[in-house]
């Protein structure tokens, strides 16, 4: 019995063009698959110039105003959101009771959330626990419509709100599952679906506690919905269907002339995607690695192309070639700075504590120029907030004079090359070196310890698209 997980981005889901894609894709796995399950993101950008409606940014957005007094802006983000999926479903959905029945279900969804945020506007805050019901509505708006579409083809399908199988931790905004009752949650629903034939179509990115409290997996987080469900039913095979051909050499914003890697291993996706790459969520590999489940990222608009093959098997990797660029932007480096600080012991772990009590995570930590600084990336949007519990938890050595200071860079970027292998590969460092040298492009420091397929390097941010530019120069071309 073959089972595959087939998931489908924003894009993939964006309007009725995009789902009718979608359920052709779908077709096609039935008929080489004895058993699928689908995995749905919201609904994403649409190629229609006059539909610019991401959902989940739109009902995020909507519910921080609210919270900022406006309540102008979820009313309209309603009838945004209304009439993006009232045209879906008049498109897709001829099967005359679903369609009035799936209507309806929008109906309810988006009274709710203009109910929720009506409450957050009185409250005057939006707490991470409402922000995620808030968000989680697009999934639940897109795989009823899905659901539907795939009926009104003549499959036999079933939307479900993963909320009831996907438990987890209570980490609003980025939870993690637990596994053990996950599994057996997800077996108990999904398999008699699957013994009678039905295709479950089941919402991405969201969950809930043990008792039921929604929360959402973070940001692109249906990619890693996928590949927990893939593990809980051991699942043959995840396709994580988007709008590019694969896992690409670069982001092809930067670089159009970016290329698809035909195979890479688990940890140089997973670095790719730690650091910037937005095609898969950071954590999509680590269910599916543990039970070696492989996963194709394929195009849903050009599904004919072999896309990228994620394998576990460390032998398959380049050896020591790059093979793909990534960058990060928005980022601030922070130097604790001092030539008294070698004296003094402990600074490193009170460093790190004090940002941790921000609730700040640490992208990468280097050696700055001088050995006696501590140097570290965060979030921008953190910075200020890390520079100050550091003025704070130093105060004494400041005054001192053991340390100098604590300063912020702002306008920094992380880029990163990746290849199995790399850090260890005599030369690649010096490639790295002379192909931002040739551009004139600084870089402020490296690290090049924590994983030996990936470099990382901060760079201004004006520089660095220009710095990924030079860098995929280095990429090897991937044989034909
Ligand atoms: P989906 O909604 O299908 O999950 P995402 O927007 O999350 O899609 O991810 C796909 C997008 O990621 C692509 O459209 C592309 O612009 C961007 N991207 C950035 N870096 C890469 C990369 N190295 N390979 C492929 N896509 C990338
Ligand atoms: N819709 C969610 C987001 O935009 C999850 C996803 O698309 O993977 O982050
Ligand atoms: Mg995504």
């Amino acid at each position: 019995m073959s089972l595959a997980v087939l998931k489908f981005g924003g894009t993939s889901v964006g309007d009725a063009h995009a789902m009718r894609q979608t359920v052709a894709v779908i077709r096609e796995a039935v008929a080489q698959y004895d058993h699928v399950v689908v995995v749905t993101s919201a609904m994403g950008k649409s190629a229609d110039p006059n539909d610019t409606v991401k959902v989940t940014d739109l009902l995020l957005n909507a519910a921080r105003a609210a919270a900022a007094g406006d309540a102008e802006a979820y009313r309209r983000a309603r009838r945004a959101l209304a009439d993006k999926h009232h045209a879906a479903i008049e498109a897709l959905i001829t099967l005359p009771n679903d369609r009035q029945r799936i209507s309806a279900e929008v109906d309810d969804l988006l009274t709710g959330f203009e109910t929720l945020c009506a409450s957050v506007q009185v409250l005057g805050e939006v707490t991470p626990r409402a922000l995620d019901t808030i968000a989680g509505l697009g999934e639940r708006m897109a795989a009823r419509i899905l659901a539907g579409a795939l009926r009104s083809a003549g499959l036999l399908a079933e939307a479900l709100d993963a909320t009831a199988f996907i438990i987890t931790n209570d980490r609003f905004q980025a939870a993690t599952p637990l596994m053990e009752p996950t599994r057996e949650k997800t077996r108990a629903h999904l398999l008699p679906l699957l013994e009678r034939g039905v295709i479950p179509v089941v919402t991405g990115f969201i969950g809930a506690t043990q008792n039921g409290i929604p929360t959402t997996l973070g940001r692109g987080g249906s990619d890693y919905s996928a590949s927990i469900i893939a593990a809980a039913l051991d699942a043959d095979i995840v396709f994580n269907y988007t709008d590019v051909d694969g896992v690409l050499t670069t982001d092809p914003r930067i670089v159009p002339e970016a290329r698809t890697i035909e195979t890479l291993t688990a940890k140089e996706v997973s670095e790719m995607a730690y650091f910037g790459a937005s095609v898969l969520h950071p954590l999509t590999i680590a269910p599916l690695m543990e039970k070696n489940i492989p996963l194709r990222v394929k195009n849903t608009f050009n599904p004919s192309h072999p896309g990228t093959l994620i394998v576990y098997d460390d032998a398959e990797s380049g050896g020591g070639a790059i093979k793909a660029v990534t960058a990060i932007k928005n980022v601030s480096m922070i130097t604790v700075a001092g030539s008294g600080m070698k004296g003094v012991p402990g600074i490193a772990g009170r460093t790190f504590m004090a940002v941790a009590r921000t609730g700040t995570s640490v992208f990468m930590i280097s050696q700055a120029s001088s050995e006696q600084n501590i140097c570290f990336v965060v979030p921008r949007q953190s910075a200020s907030a890390v520079v100050e519990a550091l003025k704070q938890e130093f105060e004494n050595e400041i005054a001192n004079g053991e340390i100098d200071g604590v300063y912020s860079f702002d306008q920094a970027s992380i880029i990163t090359v990746v290849g199995a292998g790399i850090s260890e590969t005599p030369g690649v460092s010096g490639r790295v070196f002379s192909a931002l040298g040739a551009e004139r492009i600084n870089v402020f420091a490296i690290a090049q310890g924590s994983s030996e397929c990936a470099i990382s390097l901060i760079v201004a941010e004006e520089r660095c698209n220009d710095a990924v530019r030079a860098l995929h120069r280095l990429t090897e071309p991937t044989p034909a």
